[in-house]
Formats: structure tokens, C-alpha cells, sequence
């Protein structure tokens, strides 16, 4: 089965980038189903990888190698899943959390496959139809490899549309009594809800920003906004922070994070959990004449592609805008955002105007990234999608 390329639509292929979109194809022979392994070649015939094809989508076939003489096939697998695990227990992160990203998609060879490990159990979202073709061999090589016999699956992400997927989710190997793990981050308790929770069940790309919150939060007065089950509040509770206010929307994840807070030995009296949308909130807080030290915006995706990018840049700048006003002399915003949309460049360009807006002449101290468990393959951008700022308000 082979998939053809048009004249020059090779380009991307040969800077290794994984995608093939369905507007460089020119034919496809030999009737692949979906997620079967077609071989691509150029327009001279040669062939360049071999790629998982997927009828439906926009992205008409995904990469599994540049080695046209590499097997696609269990241990092709085995060998992927066991680097992508290999790469994570060299990590210094490793010895000070038992969650971890194991498997980041493209940035580890295999697109489309998200593993999260949450103490002794995986969650795993297959977002692909390659990824969908190949899952009991994947599924079986994550129970070798990861040494984990429970395996829930999350494979209900939007994406899994653009694929022409069904949502599937239930324990796909072993099973638990509790589908609320237990972890460990740098000796803070939290408790993930795989089967519920957001995403896989906990925002594991935040964990070195959560710490380095924890750092900064000493004698400070910290509104958390988009707290999901209380990540950043507690960290800077746990770094001293004097009072905390946590915003949340959802009554699901608050009652986590109130148990997040019980399951530590810290002053809970501190902290405030409220349910309440940021944006209005934080208006309310402005009328009030509220004022804090530290605050946290940690919003959700507005932006998944660039298209949405305008509507984007206005919540983005709404909210920072607010937060600059709620800050004191001295102040610190840690601003995300998590939009592929929206890159780092303009995500500065969005916070600059509101900071100009809100008359603060603020200057970023520090950039945050994804930890380490979220690696981006050089020859694929979109992997850098978290992209955060420390900034100062004199
Ligand atoms: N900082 C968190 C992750 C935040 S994810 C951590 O470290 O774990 C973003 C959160 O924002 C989600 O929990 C979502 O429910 C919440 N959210 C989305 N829109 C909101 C709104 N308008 N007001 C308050 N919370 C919102």
C-alpha cells in the first residue's frame, strides 16, 4: 500500500517533520483501511518513511519511521515505548514525583499516543488511527516496559473526531477498585481522578512551574486563578505563601482540591477555595479593591489551532489585564497559556498591551516551559505548546 506525494510536497518529510497532509497527497494505491501502514513516496517514485494512514483526517497519514527498511509491527512498538519510558527514568524529575508523561505523541516517535503514569497506574489516550490500529500491541508493551498491570484509558479527547474515532475510556488492561490515584510530587500529595479529571487526570506539564511557584511564594498573598484540583495553591501554600484564593469553575475538580489540601500537613485555614469564573471573578476582586502578591493565571486551552487566535487573544489579554490591577508594587504574575494557537511571541505581544492598559510598567524576570516529560522533537514545533511568563510589577 502507498501512499504518492505531489511534486515538492516532500518538503516537510525530508526536514523530518511527521505530518503528511491530505493536500500533498496525489494518490494512494493497494485500498488501505484506516491505520494501516502505507509506504510514501515523492513524486520520483523514492520512498522517504512509512506512515500510519488515516482516511478521515486532515492529516492524511502520521510517520512511524524514515527508515524505509524499518518494520512497522509489535516490536517496532516495544522498541519506541521502551526508549520513550528509558528517556523519563533518566530524568532527575523522576526521583521527586511518581507521575510522569511517558509517552508525549510525536515528540516520542509515536503520534498521536499520550501516556501518563499516576503511581502504579498508566493512562493512556489514543488519539490516531495508527495509534488506534497498532493499541494492543502498544497496550502490551506498556505493561512490559512500565512494570504497570493497569492501564486506563482516556481515549475521549475531541481529536479523536477529526480522526473519525468513537470515545473509548475504561480500564483497558487490569483493573482497580479506585480510579483515584494517589501521587507524589515534590513530597506534596495530590490525588488524580483518571476517570473523571481533565485531560488524563492531573496537569503533569505544570509540575516544575508548581515548584518554582512553591519558591516564590514565601511571605505572599496568592490568588490562584483556573486552580483545577489545586496544583499551584497548594504548592505556594506549601512555600509559605501567607493567605491563598483559588478560583475554579468546576465543582468536580474543587472537591479534589479540597482533598488535595486535607491529604498534606498544611494550614488549610489559609487557603480559600472559590467556585467562580475568572473573568468575573476577578472584576468583582478589582471593585473590591482586592490586592495580592502572586498571581497565577493557568487558563484553559482558548486557542487549539491559529484560527481561533483572535477570539483568544482578547480572553488572554482580559484576564492578565485584571491581573496587573490586582497586583501590588512589587508584584508577581505567572501568566500561561497552553494554546497551540497562540506562540510565544504573540502570547508576550497579548500580555505587554494588557500590562500597557492596566499602566504597569512590568518586565518579565522568567519563561516557563513543559517539564521535562513533555520533550519536543525539534523537526515538530507544534509540540511547544506551554509557554509562560514570570513578570515583575515594580
Ligand atoms: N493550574 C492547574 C491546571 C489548570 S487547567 C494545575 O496546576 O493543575 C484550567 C482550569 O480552568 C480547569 O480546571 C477548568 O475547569 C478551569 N476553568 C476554565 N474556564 C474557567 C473559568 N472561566 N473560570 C474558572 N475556571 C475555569
Amino acid at each position: 500500500m502507498t501512499l504518492h506525494l505531489k511534486p515538492g510536497r516532500e518538503k516537510s518529510l525530508r526536514r523530518r517533520h511527521p505530518w503528511i497532509f491530505s493536500g500533498a497527497v496525489e494518490k494512494v494505491t493497494g485500498k488501505p483501511a484506516a491505520g494501516d501502514t502505507v509506504e510514501v513516496r515523492d513524486a520520483s517514485g523514492k520512498t522517504l518513511a512509512r506512515a500510519a494512514y488515516s482516511p478521515r483526517s486532515q492529516i492524511r497519514a502520521r510517520v512511524w519511521t524514515f527508515d524505509a527498511a524499518e518494520e512497522v509491527d509489535a516490536a517496532f512498538f516495544r522498541r519506541r515505548v521502551s526508549r520513550a519510558i528509558a528517556l523519563r527514568e533518566a530524568l532527575p524529575a523522576s526521583r521527586h514525583s511518581n507521575a510522569l508523561r511517558l509517552v508525549h505523541g510525536e515528540s516520542d516517535g509515536l503520534p498521536g499516543l499520550v501516556v501518563d503514569r499516576y503511581a502504579d497506574v498508566l493512562v493512556a489516550q489514543f488519539l490516531a488511527a495508527g495509534v488506534e490500529r497498532w493499541r494492543d500491541a502498544i497496550l502490551d508493551a506498556l505493561v512490559e516496559c512500565a512494570g504497570c498491570t493497569a492501564i486506563y484509558e482516556r481515549s475521549d479527547a475531541e481529536t479523536r473526531k477529526l480522526e473519525g474515532l468513537e470515545a473509548r475510556v475504561g480500564f483497558a488492561r487490569g483493573d482497580r477498585a479506585a480510579t483515584r490515584c494517589p501521587i507524589i510530587e515534590y513530597g506534596l500529595n495530590f490525588r488524580v481522578d483518571v476517570e473523571q479529571g481533565q485531560k488524563t487526570g492531573f496537569f503533569l506539564d505544570q509540575r516544575e512551574n508548581r515548584r518554582r511557584i512553591r519558591e516564590l511564594a514565601a511571605g505572599r498573598e496568592v490568588l490562584d486563578g483556573f486552580s483545577y484540583t489545586g496544583g499551584f495553591a497548594i504548592s505556594a501554600l506549601a512555600g509559605g505563601a501567607t493567605r491563598v484564593l483559588a478560583l475554579e469553575s468546576s465543582a468536580e475538580a474543587l472537591a479534589v482540591a479540597r482533598e488535595n489540601l486535607a491529604a498534606n500537613p498544611l494550614d488549610a485555614s489559609k487557603v480559600a477555595f472559590l467556585q467562580a469564573d475568572v473573568f468575573a471573578q476577578l472584576r468583582k476582586l478589582r471593585d473590591q479593591g482586592a490586592s495580592f502578591d502572586l498571581v497565577v493565571l493557568d487558563p484553559p486551552k482558548f486557542a487549539p489551532t491559529a484560527a481561533q487566535a483572535k477570539n483568544a487573544a482578547r480572553a488572554y489579554k482580559d484576564i492578565n489585564l485584571l491581573a496587573f490591577k490586582l497586583l501590588r508594587p512589587g508584584g508577581l504574575l505567572a501568566t500561561f497559556s497552553c494554546s497551540g494557537g497562540v506562540d510565544a511571541a504573540l502570547f508576550q505581544s497579548i500580555v505587554a498591551g494588557a500590562a500597557l492598559d492596566a499602566g504597569a510598567d512590568a518586565r518579565i524576570i522568567e519563561r516557563f516551559g513543559a517539564a521535562a516529560d513533555h520533550p519536543v522533537a525539534l523537526e515538530f514545533p507544534e509540540g511547544d505548546y506551554l509557554k509562560g511568563l514570570l513578570v515583575l510589577k515594580p
